[in-house]
């Protein structure tokens, strides 16, 4: 077996020092068994989704810090219109080392089809313990993450009438989790970009683009510095692009595109980019457009979604005092809705959010109110009533 393998490999190409061409190179090594400790496209049983009478099971997910009470007040407002959602709520204990709590989550998933979730901590600090946000999106090989960021015209901030789609892809990259110490006191961390999941993403990018009457994709990279890893990515996305005549197709290096988005933001639309650009990106955005608070993010892959506030912060210094910002995850509740086909509910909802935000400016400190988490629920919750 060794020796076959070892035929095999000698039987490999050897890799170009940049990819000026398409990405030919590393797909070659698709060909072989081979496959990487984080593999890039893993493969799911499928299991029929729970779905009853018309009712969606969806595995809720609360996380730590500020995950519970927020929660609490998306159950409060589905309780209140009558959502046919039934959630199945699973815990998981940070301060434990194995992962049971997390594998029982990703089953339920698996089963339900659709997650809600806060941000899980993983306190371990055992190099053995990886994150366990990032297994969850790994094993449910959700290669993409969205975030739709859009102005709140009730939110005070320097820039208004933002509207930007991020596109980041969610499973490999800098999140790779593979790292060594080779030689004492030298630590290497591997970043890994695969062809296969770079085409994933950047086809549901210039996809997005299309279906949702976009314009242009921008693509953020490194690849001046990282030619080979980012070099693959953004030459997968150019080669996509052709194939989308209709939108637009540019590049930005993450370093100016960084400044451009605090300096201009108005000049993108859809971005996409690998995973820790992807994190760092989105932070900003948040930023430009009112904090952690606001914002939902979502987790696609080609069978599971999960959705959940855009930064995934955990707001451990602000638990429990009635002062989080409940939005970003009442908004993830919606993008849920909206994910099974619950429009109804789904516009109910958010059109008492935006009644709430940006007629009757009941907010929280973060976004400059006075209002605590649960006047601001109570606020949604009438304005629901008003519908009637
Ligand atoms: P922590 O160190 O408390 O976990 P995070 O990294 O989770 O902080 O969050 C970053 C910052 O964003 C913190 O200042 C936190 O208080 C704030 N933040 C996160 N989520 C919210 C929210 N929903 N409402 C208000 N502030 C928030
Ligand atoms: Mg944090």
């Amino acid at each position: 077996m060794a020796v076959r393998l070892f035929s095999k490999l000698k039987a490999l190409p050897s890799v170009p020092a940049t990819y000026a061409s398409a990405a030919a190179a590393p797909a070659t090594l698709s060909d072989f068994d081979l496959q990487h400790k984080t593999p890039v496209i893993r493969k799911q049983k499928l299991i029929p989704v729970a779905q009853y009478g018309g009712r969606h099971a969806v595995s809720m997910l609360p996380g730590g810090g500020i995950g519970p009470e927020c929660m609490g007040y998306v159950r409060d407002i589905f309780k209140y219109i009558g959502a046919p959602v039934d959630f199945e709520v699973v815990d998981i204990d940070p301060t434990i080392d194995n992962d049971d709590d997390v594998q029982y989550a990703i089953t339920t998933i698996k089963r339900n089809g659709v997650g809600l979730k806060g941000n899980i901590e993983t306190k371990s600090e055992a190099a053995y313990v990886t994150s366990r946000n990032v297994a969850l999106r790994n094993e449910l090989d959700m290669y993409a993450y969205v975030m739709n960021c859009k102005s709140f015209p009730g939110v005070q901030t320097r820039h208004k009438d933002i509207d930007v789609v991020i596109i980041r892809q969610n499973t490999e990259g800098e999140y790779a989790m593979l790292e060594h110490e080779s030689v004492h006191g030298v630590i290497e961390s591997m970043k890994v970009v695969t062809a296969s999941n770079s085409e994933r993403v950047a086809r549901f990018a210039f996809e997005f683009a299309r279906r949702n009457g976009r314009k242009k994709v921008t693509t953020v990279h490194k690849a001046n510095i990282m030619k080979i890893s980012d070099g693959l990515f953004l030459e997968t996305s150019r080669r996509l692009a052709k194939e989308y005549p209709e939108i637009e197709h540019n590049d930005m290096i993450i370093d100016n595109c960084c400044m451009q988005l605090v300096a201009k933001p108005h000049q993108f639309d859809v971005m996409l980019m690998t995973n820790l650009y992807g994190s760092i990106v989105s932070n900003v955005v948040c930023g430009l457009i009112g904090g952690a608070g606001l914002l939902s993010g979502r987790n696609y892959g080609d069978h599971y979604a999960v959705f959940e506030p855009g930064t995934r912060n955990t707001g451990t210094a602000i638990a429990g005092k009635n002062i989080a910002n409940p939005i970003a995850m009442i908004n993830a509740s919606i993008d849920m809705l909206e994910h099974l086909g619950h429009h109804f509910h789904a516009d109910m909802i958010r059109r008492a959010v935006d009644k709430t935000v940006n007629v009757d400016r009941i907010v929280t400190p973060d976004v400059g109110g006075t209002a605590s988490s649960t006047d601001v629920v109570q606020s949604i919750m009438g304005n629901i009533g008003l519908d009637h």
